[in-house]
């Protein structure tokens, strides 16, 4: 079937961006977070394009997630991060996966899973630093490395790592940066007192990994930037490329007088005879409904502005007295570097006031991934 959408994937741009990241951060071990579909990318695909760019580790959010990598065959590590009460602990144990432990209850789970199975498990011990979500907090690190440390010696627990994750990261100076880091400092030394010894340190993310070097340690977690896009506005990496372009055909075109009321709503109104471009993409494919007379759409030689209401499957472009046929494409968002003039993820979440992870991860499971 040919579809009239789809977000195209630039594998390469995956495995450059990769590369990339890795030697602007001094060649620090690369962790490519693949997790909600590989940011909407696709999961697979992107974790060996990534792979194939250099990236050692391989991060998600569920153990599901981390398994579904694993069924695939990729055998390189794996950290899954929130494990909620009922997640299959076993399953992960025995597929080597990394579980990030963020409290006593998790860790006591994973122990007792390991030896019932006759297995050690990894678990990598996450400090709440400063973000105040994930992670266990400050009050309760040491008994949770003693508890680890005493489990390491009954030889069914192994620590491999000791993380953070930063609240601020994307902005540049903000203050509660320098103070995560020395929490981070903290932590570390009172697990060394306790004896362990991870085989990775970690609190960077795509914001800490592009502008903060001394966040580097033993690994950086690289998201959003192994995407191409950058966390922080109006920053980029030279050379990081954009891997997602949102197309659509044109489905119809039409003339209408001055005056009409375009869409649900008539909220947008042609102020002259001109012509309407109707693309089909709506906000269940991912197009928000608050990019109703905000989206920027390229059609043509132009960068249009959606003229009205986004709806379900569907919005209009205004594309006055341009020759545009049914069945052009209209750009969405893509690579500025590939199609010039384009607008970009990064655009789309300044015009609606959010961040560009939101923009791919959202593109609906009903359009296409097409990988070239
Ligand atoms: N580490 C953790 C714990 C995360 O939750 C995320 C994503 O939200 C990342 C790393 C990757 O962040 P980014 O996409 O900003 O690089």
């Amino acid at each position: 079937m040919a579809h009239f959408a789809h977000a195209r994937v630039d594998l390469d741009a995956l495995t450059s961006n990769a590369r990339l990241l890795r030697e602007h951060a001094g060649g620090t071990p690369l962790m490519g977070v693949v997790k909600a579909d590989g940011y909407g990318h696709g999961m697979l695909p992107a974790a060996r394009a990534l792979i194939a760019g250099g990236a050692s580790w391989l991060g998600t959010a569920l153990i599901g997630e981390a398994l579904q990598l694993r069924r695939a065959g990729i055998t390189v590590p794996v950290l899954a991060w929130i494990i909620p009460p009922g997640e299959p602990v076993g399953e992960a144990v025995g597929a080597d996966i990394d579980l990030g432990v963020s409290d006593r209850a998790v860790l006591d789970e994973v122990v007792s899973e390991a030896r019932r199975l006759g297995r050690t498990a990894r678990v990598q011990l996450k400090i709440d630093t400063g973000l105040n979500r994930g992670g266990v907090s400050a009050a309760d690190w040491a008994e949770l490395t003693e508890a680890a440390a005493r489990a390491e010696d009954d030889g069914h627990l192994r620590v491999s790592g000791i993380w953070s994750h930063f609240a601020c990261a994307d902005e540049p100076g903000h203050p509660s940066i320098g103070l995560q880091l020395s929490n981070f400092h903290e932590a570390l030394e009172i697990a060394d007192k306790v004896g362990l010894a991870p085989e990775v340190r970690h609190i960077a993310n795509s914001a800490a990994l592009l502008t903060l070097p001394e966040t580097r340690f033993d690994l950086v977690r690289g998201g959003i930037a192994s995407y191409g896009l950058s966390p922080i506005p109006d920053f980029s990496l030279p050379g990081l490329r954009p891997a997602m372009t949102l197309r659509s055909r044109v489905a119809l075109t039409k003339r209408v007088g001055a005056g009409s009321g375009v869409s649900y709503g008539h909220r947008y109104v042609t102020d002259r005879e001109t012509t309407l471009a109707l693309v089909p993409l709506g906000y269940a494919d991912g197009v928000p409904r608050a990019a109703t007379n905000k989206g920027p759409v390229l059609l043509g030689d132009r960068v249009r502005t959606i003229a009205g209401t986004v709806c379900m499957d569907q919005f209009v472009l205004d594309v006055g007295d341009d020759r545009v046929e049914a069945g052009e494409y209209a750009v969405l968002f893509g690579d500025p570097g590939e199609t010039p003039g384009v607008p970009t993820a990064q655009d789309w979440a300044a015009v609606l006031d959010t961040i560009p992870y939101e923009i791919v991860t959202r593109v609906g499971a009903r359009v296409p991934r097409e990988y070239v």
